[in-house]
């Protein structure tokens, strides 16, 4: 019978038993993300989330499709947990991010499916969206490497994450992979339906480089530790890459690898806002390669956007348009 009770037992070393206990007390008065809901998700509440303590999984399986160091040539162990702490208007994973598709397995349920991910060849474990169930995250991880789990496990998130939470995960999470989706607090607010996002996720940032450092690649090019921050290009610079650029620059480093994504498409409700309701232009891809190289920003990728036929009926955002969007 399905339990989602977290006997601690289970864990066979002490000093990784306390951690877990540590983050599990996180979901009563939950403060395991930014949002601070503070409802009790042991006794059963749920807040912005709208997630139990139990992992809720919609799919788990071979993935070719990240960047090079993480996809390799056998694949990357992508888990799509259910359920995000963000709204994002323009989500392209909505039935999964905000319809919660999905089905719930218990921790150790979620630590064979690591294990055979391994078994199947993948080259890492690749949590998607996680930052809502860290604490029942921590408990899999744990239980898998004490069953022998060993390849890196990549922390693949919104970027908005608590500082609190990702120092219980340090010397588990190998590999973070975070988004740095804005600079402006009123996009993220308007867009993403997150307040302070870029405070939180520029303090996460810092955090998850100081556990991990700059991205480490082994013989055959494939990462096995550190930092490769992601930032999608949006239309009308909404995701300011000049800043987060800067950002990057001068507090982690020239050295840091950042993923440039190109692949920008208005899907769920963004097709009804003017600001993000197409696909990037040409003129917007080049321009924010030439921003990365400006601030010399050379480590990381580039993903390739392919020309449309649309190109030129694009219309560019007008001041007044903005303005009604953020109003
Ligand atoms: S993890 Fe969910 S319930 Fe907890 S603070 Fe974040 S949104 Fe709220």
């Amino acid at each position: 019978m399905f339990s989602d009770a977290f006997d601690s037992s289970i864990i066979r070393s002490e000093f990784w038993r306390q951690r877990a206990i540590l983050a599990w007390e996180k979901y009563r008065g939950c403060t395991v993300c930014p949002r601070n809901c503070q409802v009790d998700r042991i006794s059963g509440e749920t807040g912005t989330c709208r997630t139990g303590v139990s992992i809720s999984l919609s799919a788990a399986n071979l993935h070719f499709g990240e960047e090079p160091c993480i996809s390799g040539v056998r694949g990357s162990g992508t888990v799509f947990l259910t359920s995000c702490n963000l709204s994002c208007d323009f989500c392209q994973n909505f039935p999964i991010s905000q319809m919660d598709y999905g089905k719930k397995i218990t921790f150790q349920e979620l630590s064979r499916i690591f294990l055979d991910l391994e078994k199947r060849g993948a080259h890492n474990i690749n949590l998607v969206t996680p930052s809502h169930v860290v604490p029942s995250l921590l408990i899999s991880i744990i239980i898998a490497r004490e069953s022998g789990l060993s390849i890196p496990i990549v922390y693949n998130s919104n970027g908005y994450d608590d500082v609190g939470m990702l120092r219980l995960l340090e010397g588990l999470i190998d590999i973070y992979l975070p988004d740095m989706k804005y600079s402006e607090e009123i996009y993220a607010r308007r867009i993403s339906k997150a307040d302070r996002y870029v405070y939180f996720n520029r303090l996460a940032v810092l955090e998850m480089f100081r556990q991990v450092g700059n991205l480490v690649l082994d013989e055959n090019g494939i990462a096995k530790k550190g930092l490769l921050v992601r930032h999608l290009i949006m239309p009308n610079s909404i995701g300011g890459l000049e800043k987060t650029g800067a950002f990057i620059q001068e507090n982690l480093g020239k050295d840091t690898s950042v993923s440039l994504m190109a692949q920008y498409f208005p899907a769920n409700r963004a097709l009804k806002k003017v600001s993000i309701n197409r696909p990037i232009s040409m003129d917007e891809y080049e321009s924010a390669m030439e921003t990365l190289f400006s601030l010399e920003l050379f480590e990381g990728y580039i993903q390739e956007k392919e020309e449309t036929d649309d190109e030129e009926d694009r219309i560019p955002m007008t001041p007044s348009d903005r303005e009604r969007e953020i109003a």
